[in-house]
């Protein structure tokens, strides 16, 4: 099958979160089987050039209708970890994707239905006729109505569309100038049934446009496909998505296990797996020795994280001060882009500057990250909501135990030692429900116990979790099944 992956995200040129990896592990599993995978991005600025191979213009001239005229792009191509990705560079006075960073300006909805507009643009253009584009929440959700409403007729009858949900928190709401500016019929798509904004009826949802126009649509975990079609977590589209149920499910996210293998990874101090688990002690005592911790018969507890609200910042900052209390130590890799809630980190930073058992790194290290997950004994994640979550599978693969939430996709991967109906084996976290301190500790404070007191016990945990398979071969399973189940024959 031919698959075009259109996103605003991949790992690792264009990376903001989960949608990078999700991208870049699905197109390699899929590639893997033999299928033909292309990924297309807008060519930001900030793109990672150095880990673009043979980058070349391969559609010079390209036009994109925008309103009444057309903008000028290029279409250039390169291989990142082998797989075929065009980049588009538009060539507006609006400098659509040289803002620096990936999102983030008043203007993201022009901004992303422009590329929406251009990935179609350049099929036509190029001939190229993929069976199946798959988009990527709402940056990409007109690529479907697009396709319905004008493409079809321009030759791209035999493609049909798959749309995933990774995070409904962010929906594309807009006004109906993005339809003028695509050439579509405000009058057509602005009732209730097609981009009217269910709970603002002047409102362009671009997300919803994506689900009602796909043919099958996803989102990253059952236990968040439930969540948002029957709690407040869909965020105004529970209606909709309900409406739509019969080409709607949930598929788990798998991590790529070639960039997160312990028995590989060239970012840490020393490899090691299930056989060698001694050299997870020897990276233990590189983290330690890297951010300043004092060598102590103590667990480390760590949070790697973007520090937004989803994630549950109250109690990331609560775990800090718990971890120290209960005689572990904690570090923290986190970013945040609200100055509010930088702040509280900045605070927390200095209020524990040459602390010997807690340290806070504030940015994004790519490298460090991997370096925590080998080094650290359990990971915290107290989110509000988690689609899917990939920091517990990766921690779990590098024998790190997840605290967690029992919200989306943590649910459905981690499993609470004491209190799960799972056999023993499949055990191999904690878990909590309630968004309070005393919640979070009933959990945390289980674990550091654990290792405290059982020592074997937990060493058991920790193997569980490495055991587990949350590599892409199934999800990727799945996803063929819907291309099959939606494609042309
Ligand atoms: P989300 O997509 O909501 O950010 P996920 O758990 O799905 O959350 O994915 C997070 C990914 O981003 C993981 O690969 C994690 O290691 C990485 N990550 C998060 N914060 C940082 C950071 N500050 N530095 C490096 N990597 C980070």
């Amino acid at each position: 099958m031919y698959i075009l992956m259109a996103t605003p995200e991949c790992a690792p040129v264009a990376k903001a979160g989960g949608l990078g990896d999700f991208v870049q592990g699905l197109s390699r599993e899929l590639a893997a089987q033999g299928h033909q995978v292309e990924i297309i991005l807008p060519k930001y600025d900030c793109l990672r050039y150095d880990r673009v191979e043979d980058m070349t213009l391969e559609h010079p001239d390209l036009w994109v209708p925008f309103f009444d005229r057309a903008v000028h792009c290029d279409v250039e191509v390169g291989l990142v970890d082998g797989l075929r990705c065009y980049f588009i560079d538009a060539h507006s006075e609006h400098g659509f994707f040289n803002r620096g960073a990936i999102y983030g300006d008043a203007d993201d909805p022009d901004r992303f239905t422009f590329f929406s507009h251009a990935i179609l643009a350049f099929l036509v253009a190029s001939g190229r006729r993929p069976d199946i584009i798959h988009c990527n929440e709402w940056q990409t959700g007109l690529v479907p109505v697009l396709l319905f409403e004008r493409y079809t007729a321009l030759g791209l009858d035999k493609t049909r569309v798959c749309y995933s949900l990774h995070n409904l928190g962010h929906q594309g709401w807009t006004t109906p100038k993005v339809l003028e500016m695509n050439g579509l019929d405000v009058g057509r798509l602005m009732v209730p049934d097609r981009l009217q904004d269910p709970g603002n009826p002047q409102a362009v949802n671009l997300m919803k446009g994506g689900i009602v126009f796909s043919n099958f649509v996803t989102t990253v975990s059952p236990r968040y496909a439930w969540e948002i079609q029957h709690t407040d977590q869909g965020v105004g589209l529970q209606g909709v998505l309900r409406d739509q149920d019969r080409k709607f499910g949930g598929v788990l996210n798998g991590i790529d296990t070639t960039t997160w293998n312990p028995a590989t990874d060239p970012f840490i101090a020393t490899n090691y797996d299930l056989e060698r688990l001694p050299g997870k002690a020897e990276n233990k005592a590189a983290l330690r020795e890297r951010l300043g911790l004092v060598d102590a018969p103590k667990p480390i507890v760590a949070v790697v994280s973007r520090l937004d609200r989803q994630k549950g910042i109250d109690l990331i900052r609560h775990s800090i001060d718990y971890s120290v209390e209960q005689g572990a130590q904690f570090v923290l890799l986190g970013s945040a882009q609200e100055p509010a809630i930088n702040a509280i980190f900045w605070d927390a930073k200095q209020s524990l500057a040459d602390h010997p058992d807690a340290h806070l790194e504030l940015g994004y290290d790519e490298e460090l990250a991997h370096l925590i997950y080998a080094g650290a004994d359990m990971i915290v994640i107290p989110s509000v909501y988690e689609p899917c979550g990939l920091t517990q599978m990766i921690a779990m693969r590098y024998g790190c135990v997840p605290i967690v939430r029992r919200v989306g996709g943590l649910a459905d991967t981690v499993f609470d030692a004491n209190y799960s109906d799972r056999p023993y084996e499949e055990r191999n976290g904690y878990v909590f429900d309630e968004l309070t301190f005393e919640g979070l500790e009933s959990a945390l404070g289980r674990a550091i116990g654990l290792w405290q007191q059982h020592p074997d016990h937990f060493r058991q945990l920790r193997l569980n979790g490495m055991r587990m398979d949350n590599s892409w071969a199934r999800p990727a399973q799945d996803y063929l099944n819907i291309y099959q189940h939606i494609r042309v024959r």
